[in-house]
C-alpha cells in the first residue's frame, strides 16, 4: 500500500485523511455517473469534475489512477413520478428508451470533453451489466443478506448489516417508517428500511430482463456495487459522488458491497458539494437547469465553467451566476493572451517554489481556490520574469486544463462589431433566429462573416 500526499475529506470518517493506493500501483476510483434520460446539467458536471481534479493532481505528483464511471440507463426511479426516469421520458417523447439513453450518453461525453474532463477508463452501462448484478444478488441471497419477497422482488435486509448508517449518520434505529428511503412503493419488504435489489416487472414491458426470480429489472443501488466490485477487483480506494448521494444511495451500496465481500470495500467516500444557480440548487424540478450548450450559445468559453468551479473548493457550495461565468471567461482570455506574450517558460528556484506552494494547496483537500489566488498574484508580480510566470502557469495548466496555450485569434474587432456579435449570441441562445439572421447580415456589411458550429458562433474578418 502507498500513502499519497493528497488529503481528502472522508465523509464516513468525518475527517481529512490521506488517499491510499491499496495495491501500491494504481489508485482505484469509482465515481457515480449520470442517469441518461436528459442532458447532464452543469451541477452534475461539477461533480464529474472531481475525479478529473484528483487524477490530474496525483498524476502531477507521479501517481497513476484508474477510473470507472457507470452509466445509469435503467432502474433509477424518479422522486415525483415513482417511475423509471428513462421510461417516463420515453412515454413523454414516444422515443425508444434505449435510443434516449444513447443520445444523452453521447452528449454527456461531449460535455465532459468541453470542460476539459478526461475520459474514464470504462463507462459500464447498467443495461449491459444485468448478469453481473444478478450474480451479486444471488450471493446476497445465499449469505442471507437479501430475500425474495412475496411480490417476486428481491430486497436487501437492512438489519443484516450492523454498521448501516456510518456514511450519512442515518442509523436504522433512527429511521422511522414513512421516511423517504427510496422512490419505490413498499412492495413486500419485511422492514421499512429494506430496499429492492431486483424489482419484479409487474405491468412493465420495456427494459425488463429474465432472472431467477422472474421477469424484472435491477434497483439503482445494486449497479454501483456490482460494477465497482467487478471492475476494480473488489477494492475501491476512492468512491466519489455528489453530496445528495450519501443517503440512501451510498449507504445502501456500502451495505451491499461489504456484505458480499465480507470486509470494508471502499477505503474513502468523498462527496462534492452542490452547485446553486442564481441562488437556488440546480435541479430539473426547480427549473433552473443550466447546460454547457447554453453557456456556449452566450458566446462564453465552456472552460469558463471549469475555472468557475476550480475557484472554489469541491466541498463548498457554489452559487454560479452569469456574471461569474463572464468574469471567468475574461480571466481565461486574459491568461491566454498573457501566456502568449510571456513566451517560453523558465524554471528558476523562485518559480519552482511557487509551484510547490500550489501543489501543497492541492494536496490539502484540493485547494484549487488557493491555487487560483496564487495565479492571480503571479500574473501581476513584476518581481518574476515573464518566463518564470509562464512556467508557473504552464505547470498549473496540467491540472487546471484551461487550454491556456491556445492561440488567440489575432483579430481586432471594433466596438460595434463586438457588440453585434454578443447580441447575436444572445439572440441565438434565446432561439430568436430571425433576429440572429438579421444581425448576421449587419455583421456581414461590416466585414465579419459568422458561422454557427456545435461549439457556438465563430467569425472571421473579411480581408
Ligand atoms: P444524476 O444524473 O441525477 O444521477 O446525477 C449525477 C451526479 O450529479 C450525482 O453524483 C449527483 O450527486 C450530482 N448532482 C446532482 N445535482 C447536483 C448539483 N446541483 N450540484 C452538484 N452535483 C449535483
Ligand atoms: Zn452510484
Amino acid at each position: 500500500m502507498i500513502t499519497t500526499p493528497l488529503q481528502l475529506f472522508d465523509t464516513r470518517a468525518r475527517s481529512l485523511s490521506p488517499v491510499t493506493i491499496s495495491d501500491g500501483d494504481l489508485l482505484r476510483i469509482y465515481s457515480c455517473g449520470p442517469t441518461v434520460y436528459r442532458d447532464a446539467h452543469v451541477g452534475n458536471l461539477r461533480t464529474f469534475l472531481l475525479a478529473d481534479l484528483i487524477i490530474r493532481t496525483l498524476e502531477y505528483a507521479g501517481y497513476k489512477s484508474i477510473l470507472i464511471q457507470n452509466i445509469t440507463d435503467v432502474g433509477h426511479m424518479s422522486e415525483d413520478l415513482h417511475e423509471d426516469k428513462l421510461l417516463a421520458e420515453s412515454a413523454l417523447t414516444k422515443i425508444d428508451p434505449f435510443e434516449i439513453a444513447r443520445e444523452f450518453e453521447g452528449r454527456f461525453h461531449k460535455d465532459l470533453a468541453l470542460i476539459g474532463v478526461r475520459p474514464a477508463q470504462r463507462y459500464p452501462r447498467a443495461s449491459e451489466s444485468i448478469t453481473m448484478m444478478q450474480d451479486l444478488i444471488q450471493e446476497l441471497i445465499a449469505s442471507e443478506h437479501a430475500y425474495v419477497g412475496e411480490d417476486s422482488s428481491v430486497y436487501f435486509d437492512a438489519r443484516s448489516f450492523a454498521s448501516y448508517g456510518e456514511i450519512s449518520g442515518n442509523r436504522l434505529d433512527s429511521l422511522q417508517p414513512g421516511h423517504r428511503y427510496e422512490y419505490t412503493d413498499d412492495g413486500a419488504k419485511r422492514f421499512h428500511a429494506d430496499w429492492a435489489l431486483w424489482k419484479s416487472a409487474g405491468n412493465r414491458t420495456e427494459m425488463v430482463w429474465d432472472s431467477p426470480w422472474g421477469l424484472g429489472f435491477p434497483g439503482w443501488h445494486i449497479e454501483c456495487s456490482a460494477m465497482s466490485l467487478h471492475y476494480l477487483d473488489g477494492v475501491v480506494d476512492l468512491h466519489l459522488g455528489g453530496i445528495d448521494l450519501r443517503f440512501p444511495h451510498h449507504e445502501n451500496e456500502r451495505a451491499q458491497s461489504n456484505s458480499a465481500a465480507g470486509r470494508e470495500v471502499v477505503a474513502q467516500w468523498v462527496h462534492g458539494e452542490h452547485l446553486l444557480f442564481e441562488g437556488r440548487k440546480m435541479s430539473k424540478s426547480a427549473g433552473n437547469v443550466l447546460l454547457v450548450s447554453e453557456i456556449i450559445a452566450k458566446g462564453l468559453d465552456p472552460l469558463s465553467l471549469r475555472l468557475a468551479f476550480l475557484e472554489n473548493r469541491y466541498r463548498s457550495q457554489i452559487d454560479l451566476t452569469w456574471d461569474g461565468l463572464k468574469a471567468a471567461d475574461s480571466t481565461i482570455k486574459r491568461w491566454r493572451s498573457k501566456l502568449a506574450d510571456w513566451g517560453p517558460s523558465t524554471s528558476t528556484a523562485a518559480s519552482e517554489k511557487i509551484i510547490s506552494e500550489c501543489i501543497a494547496h492541492l494536496m490539502n483537500d484540493l485547494g484549487s481556490a488557493d491555487v487560483a489566488i496564487v495565479l492571480r498574484k503571479v500574473e501581476r508580480d513584476e518581481t518574476l520574469s515573464m518566463g518564470e510566470r509562464a512556467h508557473i502557469f504552464r505547470e498549473m495548466e496540467q491540472i487546471f486544463a484551461l487550454d491556456l496555450d491556445r492561440k488567440m485569434a489575432a483579430i481586432e474587432l471594433t466596438d460595434e462589431q463586438q457588440h453585434l456579435l454578443a447580441e447575436r449570441a444572445e439572440a441565438r441562445s434565446a432561439k430568436n433566429y430571425a433576429r440572429s439572421d438579421e444581425l448576421r447580415d449587419q455583421l456581414m456589411a461590416l466585414g465579419v462573416t459568422v458561422k454557427d458550429s456545435a461549439s457556438g458562433q465563430e467569425f472571421e474578418l473579411l480581408s
